[in-house]
């Protein structure tokens, strides 16, 4: 039997864990199974692909159906470049706030649940309750299909999830989806006076960002469903924030290289969008090889992150109202892991303590009474599945 930690205990461990999307998180997932372990919890891991990291998923209370699953992550951005006043692995109060790479997104939520968890398993609920921490969130919620899949017959399926991404512990019922691109258009190099004989793949780069210009104007002219008209702004955009290429003015150009993103309404799906891109990307590639076999366009998919699509009385929704009291409707233009849990069955909210625009900061930080905050809403809740 291990110690018994407060939460901050939990979330100060955790914070000195520098769990960087790039490195193993496997040393913060070793304490994890062994404090939950030594508390008489069964924990479960699913390694990746090169077993550099891991996920764990815990299950207390009845050995039923129906439970309600804490899900977290836990890989944080980088700290590097960013001005920090003290260690960013090394939680520091000042003035009422918690400094530390995490504190806000989330560690200080997986440290909730995984006090919560300890309380539900010692309170023997009548209704279970689960844990999940995933890897990989922060290079594009990676690691959550793996994981919901992975918990699929190892643990008993539970009806809803609370993502306890920052939201200032307020019901957060639906978010954007989103799928990006890294483009690489190919062309063929010939003097610009025979320019047509070559292929200059900036120009031909331009086609497919005027189509994102079309796509942006066609979708502002439509009119929103009643759930995409919660969004801002209401209707899917398609974004290019980054071009380069070409060698000199003379020459058509070898190469240009852009990111191209959608942010994606509920009403509609990433992947049909992503489906038309690739059609114009052929219709385009056509055009450039009738000039030059050889010239090409290669697509390479960054992240691909399904939207939170709001629940008519959505039960998740439901257990986060009685326990906060707080009743406004409210999306988000941020992605998290709910939507792929939505779409493995689960009824999805997000809810976790501190605010979005305090992540990936330097100097990040959770205000006390938000960590405050997230620990009553925890105890309320080990309180409900008591029944
Ligand atoms: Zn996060």
């Amino acid at each position: 039997m291990s110690e018994t930690l407060s939460a901050r205990e939990i979330m100060e461990k955790l914070v000195s864990f520098p769990s960087v999307s790039d490195v193993s998180n496997l040393p913060l997932i070793e304490w994890v199974d062994d404090y939950l372990s030594g508390h008489g919890i069964t924990v479960h891991r699913h390694y990746n692909e090169t077993n550099e990291k891991a996920a764990v998923f815990a299950h207390v209370g009845p050995e039923i159906e129906g439970g309600i699953v804490l899900s977290g992550h836990t890989d944080v951005v980088p700290v590097e470049g960013q001005p920090w006043s003290s260690d960013p692995f090394e939680v520091v109060e000042r003035d009422g706030k918690l400094y530390g790479r995490g504190v806000c997104d989330m560690k200080s939520f997986d440290a909730l649940a995984i006090w919560a968890l300890v309380e539900a398993h010692s309170a023997e609920v009548q209704r279970p309750l689960q844990i999940a921490l995933s890897y990989d969130e922060e290079i594009g919620c990676t690691g959550a299909p793996p994981l919901i899949a992975a918990m699929d017959g190892k643990v008993p399926k539970a009806s809803s999830v609370i993502v306890g991404e920052p939201s200032m512990m307020q019901a957060v019922t639906g978010h954007k989806g989103g799928t990006g691109f890294e483009v690489h258009v190919r062309g063929f190099e010939v003097h610009s006076s025979i320019m047509h004989t070559g292929v200059n793949a900036i120009m031909y780069g331009a086609k497919l960002i005027e189509w994102a210009n079309e796509m942006n104007e066609e979708n502002r002219a439509k009119v929103p469903s009643e759930i995409d008209a919660m969004f801002e702004p209401p209707w899917t955009t398609v974004h290019v924030g980054k071009i380069e290429g070409g060698t000199a003015h003379n020459i058509t150009a070898l190469d240009c290289r852009f990111a191209l993103t959608f942010r994606v309404v509920p009403g509609e799906s990433a992947e049909g969008w992503a489906n038309r891109f690739r059609e114009k990307v052929a219709e385009v590639e056509a055009e450039m090889q009738a000039v030059r076999p050889e010239a090409h366009i290669v697509l390479e998919e960054m992240f691909d992150v399904p939207g939170l699509v709001p629940e008519k009385d959505g039960e998740a929704e439901q257990i986060v109202r009685s326990l906060t009291g707080d009743n406004a409707p409210r999306v988000v233009s941020y992605g998290t892991e709910a939507g792929h849990f939505q779409n493995g069955g689960y009824s999805g909210v997000v809810c976790g303590p501190g605010n979005i625009e305090q992540a990936h900061q330097p100097d990040e930080f959770l205000t006390v009474a938000q960590f405050e905050a997230g620990e009553a809403f925890m105890r309320r809740l080990v309180d409900m599945l008591r029944g």
